[in-house]
């Protein structure tokens, strides 16, 4: 099957590779689409570690079962599933027992630690398989598995479930436009800081309440803020901005450094945090969410070869709303 594998830091090559074989418990779709993040960027440039190399990146898998292993029963063949960046929690460590797998100590992850979906075959235990819809697009399904359930999470992380707050969003890609029209469904006021005419006229399009450069100060303060480009200053720009016990949290796996700031700031119960991974039911609740309400998402197609193409402009910011992969 073709494959896009990851040899190292900006060593990406397209190569034929076996086709996955399904073991005990597992299947192996069809790969129809898979979703573009930003987090396969960081990979490809080498801003996270890569613990397995070479590997095929990519966990945002919109598949059709193609194959179903021994004792696998919850999909059928031609059943839609799909897979998130979590690929497999062990379900014994303190993490896993508290309903924390995102936080599990031998958790496993699409496109690092297990072959991920830029291939035209993607091997799952089918525990870590989502139902998904098989009259809807693939293309338009595969930004919420990863885009959306981070930022859902996010805005749970953020307090922002009981409402109506006011939220900033900094940055504007793939989780935020997704986002954005959650809060606004969910009676939130919502400022967007992004770069880039284009990306704030889509924002005030998809119902954003302002949208501005970042640098500028939001009309009014903020309830939370949350930080989806991987600048630390940004964390602090949205710390000035809070009201008391306010919220920011940053929700990429990589971030540069934060740059040192007076105690003030954070005084009177303000806090910074973070927001790492997924867990199956985050997906699980986004996807009933996105379900219940027209989402629109916005996406970018590439054809399978393009992917190279895809990532520079993911890099260079120039992507609106999500980039997606079709299959080969
Ligand atoms: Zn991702
Ligand atoms: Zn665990």
């Amino acid at each position: 099957m073709k494959s896009w594998l990851l040899h190292g830091p900006r060593d990406l090559r397209l190569e034929e590779r076996p086709r996955p074989e399904p073991g005990p418990g597992e299947i192996v779709l069809r790969v129809l689409s898979c979703g573009i993040c930003r987090t396969d960027l960081h990979e490809v440039l080498g801003e996270i570690p890569l613990p397995v190399l070479p590997i095929v990146p990519g966990h945002q898998i919109v598949g059709e079962v193609a194959e179903v292993g021994r004792g696998a029963a919850r999909f059928r063949i031609n059943d839609r599933a799909g897979v998130p960046w979590l690929h497999h929690a062990c379900g014994g460590c303190g993490h896993c027992r508290t309903g924390r797998e995102n936080l599990c100590d031998g958790a496993r992850f699409a496109g690092l630690h297990a072959e991920g979906g830029f291939a035209e075959f993607h091997r799952v235990h089918e525990a870590f398989a989502h139902p998904l819809p098989s009259d809807r697009d693939p293309v338009l399904l595969a930004p919420l598995l990863c885009g959306g359930a981070i930022g859902y999470r996010a805005y749970r992380i953020a307090g922002l479930t009981e409402g109506p707050r006011t939220v900033g969003l900094w940055g504007f890609g793939s989780s935020a436009h997704q986002l954005l029209q959650i809060a606004k469904a969910k009676g939130h006021t919502v400022f967007v800081f992004t770069r880039g005419d284009r990306h704030r006229g889509l924002a005030l399009a998809l119902g954003a309440d302002w949208a501005g450069p970042p640098g500028e100060a939001p009309p009014a303060p903020l309830d939370a803020g949350i930080v989806f480009a991987p600048v630390g200053a940004l964390m602090i720009e949205g710390l000035k901005a809070l009201k008391k016990g306010g919220r920011m949290v940053s929700a990429g796996i990589h971030m540069d450094d934060l740059p040192t700031f007076p105690y003030r700031l954070l005084w009177e119960e303000r806090t910074l945090t973070s927001v790492a991974n997924v867990t199956r039911q985050d997906v699980a609740d986004l996807l009933a969410v996105a379900s219940g309400m027209d989402l629109n998402v916005e996406v970018e197609r590439f054809a399978f070869e393009e992917l190279p193409r895809a990532l520079e402009r993911l890099e260079m910011g120039e992507v609106r709303g999500s980039a997606v992969l079709l299959a080969p």
